[in-house]
């Protein structure tokens, strides 16, 4: 018997290139240092560089506009002819000034004083790449206005590759967009918006193109039934307008759960299921295929950088293969590799035997094809045997398993994740301790990052100085530092974190069981790129990470100075994490690791210790379902790490986001004794959360943008805090900045901070009128 075959395919590849070619060359055509040819140039090269690797990796259906310049939801309004209003276009098309300016924004001219303001940028789905968001409002209407996705699919075919090209589907375009009026009903747009997808697809097909992939994620989440509804009648306007052409629906970052059996009904070819995030979906789905429908399975984790465990994921085939047979199957990444590094490639200081665990975006191609061959064997047993042997040797590594972490989890008991006293208790321990004043100051951590501290950095790093000299040199700046906070009047001090290039990387460096990429760049949005530290064994921490430079500022003054702590949950959530254990584990490994930071950090006389959480809220499900689960082990992850103190030691926590009415509860349930939170943007917006629930502890809203070098004045800040003394007990309130200091440079600070102290004085006046403000 001939063995029959898989198809194999991928959603989508990192479109930054291999060197981050993409993000050199738009910064330059940015700044006017180089042309728009060239940029097309640069972004042509990596295409055709994708291309060829895949076609090399054996991938049979590769994507075609999966590149963009900026944002692939971008593209789509542009080539949808979804431009805002307010961006001035008289052309049909869209031209590259027109596409960044929604992008970035556009500044002042004759016509437009103000400049015009950049589109909103928000998550995609539960990752860090963030999206433009579409606007849309009752007049919006759509009309062809690039060929982006036609010039593309006519590249490759030049290079004799018949791609699959890839569009956001019409019902996902519409629910990640925004309309200023909250009411407005984005499905109304549906009728003037399916002509115009109709078109696209026709187009592509007329060119050639034999499989279109559509990619509707909001499958995934929690959806009305108007929505649910709107799909079967969009395929069937869709199929009619390409019957001749195959279409793979792709579903990504979870499972369909109640949107299976629409998912399932739907006029379509192929339905590609995420199976790395939800592998159970599989057997609950595969009973019900309709007989004309092709799965595609997302086995490959297109999310993390592990090596993929062939056994499990031939455990899924085979179930589907038993189903559906080799013909209506396909074998993919469990969504686009955009969220993963490109290659191993170019990582040559990796210890080589953790590196021979990980898979980036090109070798987790060579996994695609390699569990297509295994499952229709044609390809040698050596190969699973050695992807098992590999699997092996990371689970009997020691740094995977150390004894004294697993069993400090496992003999952690319920009071170690609670303060000693309630909190008014707390509270007035504190305020004994530390004579703090009525509306108290202070600020977020940290201080300008000047280039002279970078340049400091990067010769520790090259050799060029000692680390003594180096040590030296960041002392002068914290003693700088602390002169000039004790000059304007705060309260509360920092040290400014002038040692730190990064609030995770810091303390994953000084951390055992994370290691560090070379060139492990993802794509966060536009061309700025992280490169998140990978925790691949048990955490520990080795030594003290902080308890020098915080007592060093604290042996400087009388005031208290605060220790900075990058808290558990931020900690994980900006790294990648490993897939071995439960992330809740990870989280309380950490979390026990930053605990005993804090431990030091009292016993070395630090009064105040603020743990900073930021990416708390990102870490929250996709699912409301979920959602109970995640927060109970993320609340006590920073409760671990924040608990072992006296009462009279105060724990501050911070958070930049101002989305808080849905979570302020569990917000609440950390029970840090004072909260700072970015606010300054929304106008206080935040507080209106403060009107249903009552927050218990102290809290200090951010009364300035940081994101704008504008000075504030004293009254806006003044305004601000009265709004907030409205509706929090001024007892409770602190007075700080929004978080992101370190991006400004010291004279804007220097006059904002002191325009700020000014605030607080007029506050406690009027607030405190037998107390005078010092
Ligand atoms: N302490 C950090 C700082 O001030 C907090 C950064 C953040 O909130 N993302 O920079
Ligand atoms: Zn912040």
């Amino acid at each position: 018997m001939t063995p029959s075959h898989l198809l194999t395919h991928n959603l989508g590849f990192p479109r930054i290139g291999s060197n981050r070619e993409l993000k050199r060359a738009l910064e330059s055509f940015w700044k006017g240092q180089s042309t728009a040819d060239s940029l097309l140039h640069t972004a042509s090269q990596i295409r055709i560089q994708n291309w060829t690797l895949q076609k090399q990796a054996g991938i049979q259906l590769i994507p075609s506009n999966d590149f963009s310049l900026y944002d692939q939801v971008l593209d789509m309004s542009c080539l949808l002819g979804n431009i805002p209003q307010r961006f001035p276009h008289t052309q049909p098309t869209v031209d590259l000034t027109l596409y960044f300016s929604i992008a970035r924004g556009a500044t002042a001219d004759c016509c437009h004083p103000q400049g015009i303001a950049a589109s909103e940028m928000t998550k995609w789905f539960d990752t860090n790449y963030h999206y433009i968001v579409p606007e849309l409002s009752p007049t919006t209407t759509f009309k062809i206005a690039t060929s982006k996705p036609f010039d593309e699919f006519n590249e490759a075919l030049a290079l004799g590759i018949r791609t699959k090209p890839v569009l956001l589907g019409p019902l996902t375009y519409l629910h990640l967009s925004k309309s200023q009026d909250p009411h407005f009903d984005k499905l109304s747009l549906l009728p003037k918006l399916l002509p115009t997808y109709t078109e696209i697809l026709s187009r592509l097909a007329q060119l050639g193109a034999e499989w279109i992939q559509i990619d509707e994620p909001i499958l995934v989440l929690d959806l009305d039934p108007t929505w649910k509804n709107s799909f079967p009648p969009t395929y069937q306007t869709i199929r009619q307008s390409i019957p001749n052409t195959k279409i793979l629906l792709a579903t990504y970052f979870g499972d369909l759960r109640d949107n299976a059996p629409i998912a399932l009904s739907l006029p379509i070819d192929a339905l590609h299921l995420d199976l790395a995030r939800a592998p159970h979906q599989l057997d609950d789905l595969l009973p019900s295929i309709p007989a004309n429908l092709s799965l595609s399975l997302g086995v490959v984790d297109g999310r993390n950088i592990w090596r993929n465990d062939y056994t499990q994921s031939l455990s899924l085939i085979q179930r589907a293969l038993q189903s559906l047979g080799p013909d209506r199957l396909l074998i993919a990444p469990s969504c686009s590799l955009l969220h993963s590094p490109i290659s191993l490639r170019h990582e040559t200081k990796l210890d080589p035997q953790i590196k021979s665990w990980l898979a980036f975006a090109e070798e987790k191609l060579h996994e695609i094809t390699a569990l297509a061959q295994i499952a229709t064997h044609q390809a040698p047993a050596t190969l699973l045997q050695e992807n098992q042997s590999i699997l092996q040797s990371r689970r009997n590594h020691p740094h995977t398993y150390r004894p004294e972490v697993r069993s400090r989890l496992a003999t952690l008991r319920p009071e170690d994740a609670r303060r000693h006293s309630p909190f008014p208790i707390r509270q007035q321990h504190q305020r004994a301790a530390l004579h703090l004043t009525p509306f108290p100051t202070t600020t977020i951590g940290s201080f300008p990052q000047t280039p002279e501290i970078r340049q400091a950095r990067l010769q520790l790093k090259n050799g060029q100085i000692t680390q003594e000299a180096y040590n030296t040199f960041i002392r002068q700046k914290i003693a700088e530092c602390i002169r000039i906070q004790e000059d304007l009047g705060i309260d509360v001090l920092v040290h400014g974190e002038f040692e730190r290039n990064d609030m995770v990387e810091y303390f994953g460096e000084l951390l055992d069981g994370f290691i560090f990429t070379q060139n492990g760049w993802v794509q966060s949005y536009g061309s700025r790129c992280v490169k998140p530290p990978i925790i691949y064994g048990d955490v520990h921490r080795p030594h003290p990470m902080t308890v020098e430079w915080t007592t060093y500022a604290q042996s400087l003054t009388s005031r208290p100075v605060k220790g900075m702590l990058t808290g558990p949950v931020t900690i994980l959530q900006w790294s990648f994490v490993r897939d071995d254990i439960p992330r809740s584990d990870t989280a309380r490994q950490i979390a026990l690791a930053i605990r005993d930071e804090v431990i030091d950090l009292e016993k070395a006389g630090i009064r105040i210790i603020q743990i900073d959480e930021p990416a708390f809220r990102e870490g929250l499900p996709l699912r409301q379902a979920d959602r109970p689960h995640y927060l109970q082990w993320a609340i006590e992850a920073f409760r671990i790490a924040s608990s072992p103190v006296a009462d009279s030691t105060q724990i501050h926590t911070h958070m930049c986001y101002s989305e808080f009415n849905d979570i302020i509860e569990s917000i609440g349930q950390l029970d840090a004794d004072v909260i700072s939170i970015e606010t300054s943007r929304s106008n206080m917006e935040l507080l209106d959360a403060f009107t249903r629930y009552r927050y218990p502890n102290e809290i200090g809203p951010g009364v300035w943008d940081i994101h704008s070098p504008r000075v504030p004045t004293v009254e806006e800040m003044t305004q601000l805090l009265e709004k907030a003394a409205s509706l929090i007990p001024p007892h409770n309130l602190w007075v700080n900045p929004d978080c992101g200091l370190k991006t400004r440079n010291w004279p804007e600070v220097q006059a904002s901070l002191k325009n700020m102290v000014t605030a607080a004085h007029q506050l406690r006046q009027k607030h405190t009128p037998t107390q005078n403000s010092k």
